[in-house]
């Protein structure tokens, strides 16, 4: 009860402005430095704060941090909720059991940021290790409370901090990582659609891996059978070892980085196709632009390039990278072959990626034929109202 008047009616109150989109009123919980007008009341930066609309009706909770653009994000917008641990711990079981009843045990996005109620917040589940991202101050101050509630429900094996990402700086804060629990040995094997996969949690990318293509990893299992199979940007190897084990006949993976691909080889021998899937550190630009020259064909092309580019500003770098990329990988499919496609920025939407695959087809004169047009793994849930949540791209064509 005591916790309740401390967290609710004496909160800083900050007012919306009256000219502002409805974007905050329509569910979205990010608001903006200048979507702000006057306030009641001090905030220390990343203290929990009231927000109300101009005319003072209650708008919702959340943190605040005076050195971000994205100055407030909601956490509630229920009047009477109180924002402590046991908050943190109620989204978290709530997150759990969504994943449970759709189908995710073992590894999952536990919590997917804004589209789990809990703005920057990142914790990807592998098995009973758990990687945690606090992209913002307001979320780092609570990373002990969550800590101690996934120690609760899950009685984890290890968790581990991977907050050495740049944006933690837009919001003041140093980049860092390491354990959030006993040391453990951060280098684990996880299953995913019966294959095994290295996971190297201390020093892999982002979180070690990526989840959100653990569904459409099962998608190119009819189309790679007895194909000679091309894959670029192949980082753990995962779609490329998938290939291997659906019955490709051989499959050669590419990625600039060298760590990444002795990950990938590890991963072939660990499920058994080394003998027929090979990885090798080119930069596939080069690469594929040199090898269409060559002649070169293949069955199938799949491509997963990284994002381009993190800023609105410079979003004409990930268009010309895309449409690149593709263009070289569409010459070097057999006619008939397939080619399959990913972007993960949410900085190119839905409808504009679609545009530059087309582009891509009539420069490379090819005809595509839609064989399945997906997004990310569902454990990583798209909320209608934040259209950001919809990032990842993922598209097989024929390419006649
Ligand atoms: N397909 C992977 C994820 C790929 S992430 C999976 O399912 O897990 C993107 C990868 O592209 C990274 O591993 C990065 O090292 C690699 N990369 C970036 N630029 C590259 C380039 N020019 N040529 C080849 N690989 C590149």
């Amino acid at each position: 009860m005591s916790e309740l008047s401390t967290n609710t009616s004496k909160n800083p109150r900050y007012y919306l402005r009256k000219k502002i989109s409805d974007r905050v009123i329509s569910g979205h919980p990010w608001i903006f430095a200048n979507e702000l007008g006057d306030h009641d009341g001090q905030a220390e930066p990343g203290a929990i704060v009231d927000v109300h609309s101009y005319n003072g009706s209650y708008v919702g909770r959340g943190y605040i941090n005076p050195a971000s653009q994205i100055r407030i994000r909601l956490l509630t917008r229920e009047k009477n909720e109180v924002i402590n641990a046991d908050f943190f711990k109620r989204r978290i079981q709530t997150a759990w059991d969504y994943r449970k009843q759709i189908g995710y045990t073992e590894n999952c996005r536990l919590i997917f940021g804004e589209a789990d109620g809990m703005p920057a917040l990142i914790i990807d589940k592998f098995n009973d290790y758990f990687v945690i991202q606090t992209l913002s101050l307001g979320m780092e101050k609570w990373k002990d409370a969550i800590v101690k509630a996934l120690n609760e429900i899950f009685r984890p094996k290890g968790i581990y901090e991977r907050n050495d990402v740049p944006v933690r700086e837009l919001e003041g804060m140093s980049q860092q990582k390491g354990y959030l629990s006993s040391p453990f040995d951060t280098n684990i094997i996880i299953q995913e659609n019966g294959l095994q996969f290295h996971v190297d949690i201390e020093n892999g990318q982002k979180t070690g891996y990526f989840l959100d293509q653990q569904d459409n990893r099962r998608a190119i299992k009819n189309i790679v059978k007895g194909a000679n199979v091309l894959g670029a940007f192949t980082y753990t190897g995962t779609f490329e070892i998938h290939a291997a084990h659906y019955g490709a006949k051989s499959v050669l993976g590419l990625d600039i980085s060298e760590n990444a691909v002795a990950q990938a080889n590890r991963n072939a021998e660990l499920n058994g196709v080394a003998d027929r899937c090979k990885f090798e550190a080119m930069n596939a630009f080069d690469v594929l632009k040199q090898w269409g020259r060559d002649g070169r064909k293949y069955d199938v092309v799949m491509l997963d390039p990284p994002a381009f580019t993190k800023s609105r500003e410079s979003i004409q770098k990930a268009i010309t990278g895309y449409k690149e990329i593709n263009l070289r990988g569409m010459k070097l499919i057999k006619p008939g072959g397939f080619l399959v496609t990913s972007s993960c920025t949410n900085l190119v939407p839905p409808e504009m990626y679609l545009d530059i695959i087309g582009k891509a087809a009539k420069d490379a004169h090819r005809t595509l034929r839609q064989v399945t047009y997906q997004t990310q793994a569902s454990d990583h849930p798209i909320l209608w109202n934040i259209p950001t949540t919809q990032y990842l791209k993922f598209l097989i064509v024929q390419v006649l």
